[in-house]
């Protein structure tokens, strides 16, 4: 069992030839929207993957609110520990894309910000059941550090994605974080280090793993992922060869993925590395959050 601490976003996707100047109105091609965020994009990948998910999170009273429960509900994922904040809206992402493909993105981060510092307690039994703690930054920090306290005390494995980046991850949550997950550039903010030869690449993960983790692993898209872990172990697990159309959730895929084949003590990592792997190549062969999370039995 894995418990996701961590956002749920509505994305809300418009499409239009070319971007509008400030005071510019144009006419969109189309729109399109479909569940996003970081935490509930990691959520899905793992109950896609086989894993049984539990999340604990909050969205607004509103109708994007219940659409995002309802979507996680028909996943299978638990939504026991997902409140409905009276005083918030929803998360929501709106993303703009032009015919040549380039993006511009808002996002409201709403009822994700003001997630109750109490609510992994709330949800303690969630947690205590759990194997893995996964989160995420794009949530206030408070119940992250909470939830992941409770992991460690019922003997949990606690996933730290520190996206988006944050030049100083706290102190309080590195001290419980077991495994760290950043890609490219969140790796370059946290360690200061330049990431442009395997060299350096070998220097960052050590540099990340000496923050207290048992693994660090930073995900280098097209080239795969590279890990450290305690024991010394680290190397490149490749990245499959394929036609990437949109990277939307390629990391999020990744960690939900992996988290659902590793075993608590990371004995196989490098295995669940490149089920990890597999996963989001699938991702990014298609266009948004989660409708591109493959399901096991395409990732086998
Ligand atoms: P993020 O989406 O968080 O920026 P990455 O870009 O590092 O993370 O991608 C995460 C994972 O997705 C990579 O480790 C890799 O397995 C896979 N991936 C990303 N881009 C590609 C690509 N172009 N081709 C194949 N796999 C990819």
């Amino acid at each position: 069992t894995i418990t996701v601490v961590g956002s749920i976003n509505l994305d809300r996707t418009i499409r239009v030839h070319r971007m509008p100047a400030p005071g510019e109105t144009v006419h969109a091609s189309g729109v399109f929207s479909a569940g996003g965020g970081k935490g509930a994009n990691q959520a899905v990948a793992a109950r896609r993957s086989g894993a049984a998910v539990n999340f604990i999170g909050a969205v607004g009273w509103d109708s994007a609110g219940e659409h995002m429960r309802d979507l996680l509900e028909r996943e299978g994922i638990d939504t026991a520990g997902v409140l409905t904040l009276e005083d918030q809206n929803t998360g929501q992402a709106y993303i703009v894309v032009d015919d040549g493909g380039e993006n511009s993105i808002m996002i409201h981060g709403g009822a994700n910000q003001a997630i109750p510092a109490e609510q992994p307690h709330v949800c303690a039994n969630a947690i205590t059941a759990s194997d893995f703690v996964i989160a995420q930054l794009e949530t206030n920090i408070q119940p992250v550090v909470e939830a992941f306290t409770l992991a460690r005390r019922s003997g949990a494995t606690t996933i730290l994605n520190p996206a988006p980046a944050l030049e100083r991850v706290p102190d309080e949550l590195l001290a419980v974080t077991d495994v760290i997950v950043p890609n490219e550039t969140e790796a370059q903010v946290i360690t200061g280090i330049d990431v442009v030869d395997d060299e350096s690449l070998a220097r960052a993960a050590g540099r990340l793993h000496e923050l207290g983790v048992q693994g660090a692993i930073i995900t280098l898209g097209h080239r795969g992922a590279y890990y450290h872990r305690d024991d010394g172990e680290s190397g490149l697990v490749p990245a499959f060869p394929v036609e990437a159309v949109d990277t939307t959730a390629a990391g999020d895929t990744f960690i939900g993925a992996m988290a659902s084949r590793l075993r608590p003590d990371l004995s196989n990592l490098a295995e669940a590395i490149r089920y990890g792997n597999k996963a989001s190549s699938l991702t990014v062969q298609r266009y948004g959050a989660q409708p591109s999370i493959p399901r096991a039995a395409e990732i086998e």
